[in-house]
């Protein structure tokens, strides 16, 4: 626990009353995503912006926020929308503040930080990953009080500062607080992502990142020399890629007839930097190469990590490995009925009328550090019949979209946090289980 050093900078509640000279007190949903589209909150810019919108949200919906900054720059909020029995284990809806980089020389039609609505079509840096979902957790539930639904159970919003760069000032030291484990939580959503037709993955599982660099090494020479290719560095370069490429091809296969909701099946391997090299004319005494691998659900990180070693002592002597990320694989939310919170999910899905599909993505998003943490979590994006644009030039979303996202959480939250006291255990455990073998 690193609770001593949580510093809560800040606690409000107030009264409605406040409300009266709320900026956004008149504000539309879509609109509330154009403003918050508007702060710019590319990844290590101030958040002090994103902190004063959220407040004055939390003020309008008269619900408590507070502010976690456990490393300086890098505010965490907890809003919190409180149910008619807290003792039950809560529901957590977490999103990411901080964006992409994104800028109008990239090739954008539109400034990516105005949000501007052309045909029916909101445009930005944030509108699919993940502005919109955070606006539309904060519109369900308002609209869920102003109806005044009491739901059983507490729901949380909590929004983290650094997602998109590995959340190690984020969601990472957060899980250890004593005020996440004050919240008591039961189940986690996360996001997702959209879907090119009509139906939602239901993430239930991330693939991990393993990123490694290996330095191969061997004497310099003067470029007229001719030493034997597997005594220079660049030759045990070559006997490195030839190994980890030929499990890359393996792997290719597998992925090129895998079904899109299956990615867990298959570990995807890149060569993202070669560096090395002096000058034209000397032969390099080091030449190093970094590999972005994503691990497939099913491998096992010991074996897998003493086949990297083994590759890499065959490609030649003098040749390191090092992490540069290691992340540990982790398990699976279970996805039938003996888990309550899908279970609910999968209710709200068919009382209206939408297809979800558990998934597991390519890529990986905050809710793999809460599953490593022990606790059950979904990623899910309501964003169906819509172009993946995660981190892409012209990022965005169709406003019809964005507002039937909004009944969808509004049925979803409702289920789930109503879920009855004695069929939930806090036994987390009992709705994880690990695929690697
Ligand atoms: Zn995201």
């Amino acid at each position: 626990m690193i609770g001593i050093v949580s510093i809560v900078l800040a606690v409000l509640q107030v009264s409605s009353a406040a409300c009266d000279t709320n900026k956004y007190a008149n504000s539309t949903p879509i609109e509330l995503l154009q403003a918050y589209v508007q702060i710019n909150t590319t990844t290590y810019n101030d958040l002090t912006p994103a902190v004063e919108f959220w407040t004055a949200l939390a003020e309008l919906a008269d619900v408590s926020i507070e502010t976690h900054e456990l490393v300086e720059g890098f505010p965490i909020l907890v809003l919190k929308w409180p149910g008619a029995d807290s003792s039950q284990q809560s529901i957590m809806l977490n999103s990411h503040m901080d964006v992409v980089p994104a800028s109008l020389e990239d090739g954008w039609t539109y400034d990516p930080f105005l949000g501007i609505i052309d045909n029916g079509i909101i445009y930005g840096r944030g509108t699919q990953d993940m502005k919109s979902v955070s606006i539309q957790y904060y519109s369900a539930l308002r609209r869920l009080k102003e109806n005044n639904v009491t739901l059983l159970r507490d729901v949380y919003m909590t929004l983290m500062p650094d997602e998109e760069v590995g959340a190690e000032s984020g969601m990472i030291p957060f899980l250890k607080t004593d005020a996440f484990a004050a919240m008591n939580v039961g189940v986690e959503l996360d996001e997702g992502t959209p879907y090119p037709l009509p139906m939602i993955a239901l993430f239930y599982q991330d693939k991990v990142v393993w990123q490694i660099q290996v330095d191969c090494h061997a004497v310099s020479g003067h470029g007229s020399s001719f030493p034997a290719t597997n005594n220079t560095a660049t030759g045990k370069c070559r006997n490195v890629v030839d190994r980890l490429f030929e499990f890359r091809d393996e792997q290719y296969e597998i992925a090129a007839t895998a079904l899109p909701t299956a990615a867990g099946g298959y570990t995807s391997l890149n060569l993202n930097k070669l560096n090395g090299g002096t000058a034209n004319n000397v032969v390099p005494s080091v030449v190093s190469l970094v590999f972005d691998i994503r691990l497939s659900t099913t491998l096992n990180e010991v074996q897998f990590d003493a086949q990297l070693r083994e590759w890499i002592s065959e490609a030649g002597d003098n040749i390191t490995l090092t992490y540069i990320l290691k992340n540990q694989q982790s398990p699976a939310t279970v996805v039938n009925s003996t888990n309550p919170y899908y279970v609910a999910i999968s209710e709200a899905a068919e009382e209206l009328g939408i297809t979800i599909l558990p998934t597991v993505p390519p890529g990986s998003t905050d809710a793999r550090h809460v599953r490593n943490a022990g606790y059950p979590a979904f990623g899910f994006s309501p964003m169906p019949n819509t172009e993946l644009l995660l981190h892409a030039v012209n990022e965005h979303l169709a406003v019809s979209v964005f507002n039937d996202g909004i009944d969808i959480y509004e049925e979803i939250i409702t289920r789930l946090a109503n879920i009855p006291a004695d069929s939930t255990t806090t036994d987390h455990s009992a709705y994880l289980y690990s695929t690697a073998t």
